[in-house]
């Protein structure tokens, strides 16, 4: 266990401890281990006697008082908080939020946001020096051209509808889906990375490694070896963008499966895979963290949380996960807005897309979050052009825009 703060009793530090200390140091990257004590009321008092920086205490017995240079907070609190992020209390993700009745935790929000208060930076620590927000940028890779399983893909989002029950809207987003079905056939990956390159930003891009143990009918069918998956990945890297893996839902289970898919996009690719995210965000948070760390991933991003109906958690922050021994992390990234959860489950027309697309980068913009977006290149005619607006109005913003190794070297301890 990794002694990164002080406290009265070793047995008090356990992964979730970690977690939450994770994320109050991505928050203030500049506090060191004398600025985040656990103990006990008086243990605690008598530490913290004369202070002249500010100190986060986790109270074991009693709440010790606030002060400018004391905010605290007991030590359930700290564990309810970590809990919400890792979603430490869920046996299984589906990727629908309906489903699994996640819902924002409004208690979550406003401690970040007491929090930024106490800390009182001018400077928002998580974000290179002259930003006012950080936009992650990534791409899942699902398909490469339209084929008979996407258009069949429409018709289970429809009759999702109806197995939750949703008739109503079953029958509101009839024509909406139906409309789907007679997509253009080219996926905008390469027109999306033309744009990239003018404006000379990085993003992240997340292959599936089609192997015999994942050939399964929800997974996309293409191969790394196919020619356009082939000159995909080249044009990627001379983007000098990043390639990771979008891992199978079976992968989340079985560490040799995903060992295998890391495997052969590393070897594909020619290039060391940093990063993960399951294909439909499916993941099980008693089983996955510690697969994902065995297979040495620096970074997660599976976490799904648009904070609409069909999200799976919420927390407009980044933070690390533990093992139970402490010993290994690894950072979970949750993705914030996902083309394909407005467009398909939402099923939004193109005009109340583009809105709530703006009203998420102005809600970043205002809190100087990092927002993290998540494009799939859906062949609309006028994906591409909407694309090139969002790039631009960021820039216009403020924003810095890259992939999430880019981002990776530059919060690293
Ligand atoms: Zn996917």
């Amino acid at each position: 266990m990794k002694s990164e703060f002080i406290t009265e009793k070793q047995s008090d530090i356990d992964s979730l401890i970690l977690t939450f200390f994770s994320l109050i140091k991505f928050i203030n990257p500049n506090l060191n281990k004398e600025q985040f004590l656990i103990g006990t009321n008086d243990w605690l008092i008598s530490k913290t006697e004369n202070v002249s920086k500010k100190i986060i205490c986790v109270c074991t017995g009693e709440k010790i008082k606030n002060t400018e240079n004391i905010f605290a907070i007991t030590k359930d609190e700290a564990l309810y908080f970590a809990k919400k992020i890792t979603l430490a209390e869920k046996s299984s993700v589906k990727g629908i939020s309906e489903i699994d009745g996640y819902k924002e935790d409004a208690k979550l929000v406003d401690f970040i946001s007491n929090l930024k208060i106490f800390f009182n930076d001018k400077k928002i620590s998580y974000l290179p020096e002259g930003y006012s927000g950080l936009l992650l940028l990534s791409h899942d890779v699902d398909y490469i051209q339209t084929n008979i399983m996407y258009r069949l893909g429409r018709i289970y989002y429809l009759l999702n509808y109806l197995r939750l029950g949703k008739f109503k809207m079953f029958f509101q987003k009839f024509i909406h889906f139906i409309q789907q079905i007679f997509l253009e056939k080219e996926w905008k990956y390469v027109k999306m990375l033309e744009i990239e390159k003018e404006f000379n930003i990085t993003s992240s891009w997340f292959f599936f490694s089609r192997i015999t143990k994942n050939k399964k009918l929800f997974n996309p069918n293409y191969e790394l070896k196919n020619n356009r998956v082939v000159d995909l990945i080249q044009k990627i890297k001379n983007n000098n963008s990043e390639i990771a893996l979008h891992s199978s839902p079976e992968s989340a289970f079985n560490s040799i499966l995903l060992n295998e898919e890391k495997a052969k996009l590393e070897s594909y690719s020619d290039e060391v895979i940093f990063g993960n995210r399951h294909h439909m965000g499916r993941f099980n948070p008693k089983i996955s963290y510690d697969i994902w760390m065995e297979n040495e991933f620096e970074y997660d991003a599976s976490f799904l949380t648009n904070d609409k109906f069909m999200d799976i958690s919420s927390t407009n922050h980044f933070f690390k996960i533990f093992n139970t021994s402490g010993t290994k992390s690894i950072i979970e990234f949750p993705t914030q807005w996902m083309d394909v959860q407005y467009l398909n489950f939402l099923a939004y027309d193109e005009k109340k897309f583009k809105t709530e697309t703006f009203k998420a980068i102005d809600n970043a913009h205002s809190n100087n979050n990092v927002l993290s977006m998540n494009w799939h290149g859906i062949p609309y005619d006028w994906y591409t052009d909407f694309y090139r607006e969002v790039i631009d109005y960021c820039v216009q913003k403020g924003f810095l825009i890259c992939g999430y190794r880019d981002y990776l070297e530059f919060i690293k301890d």
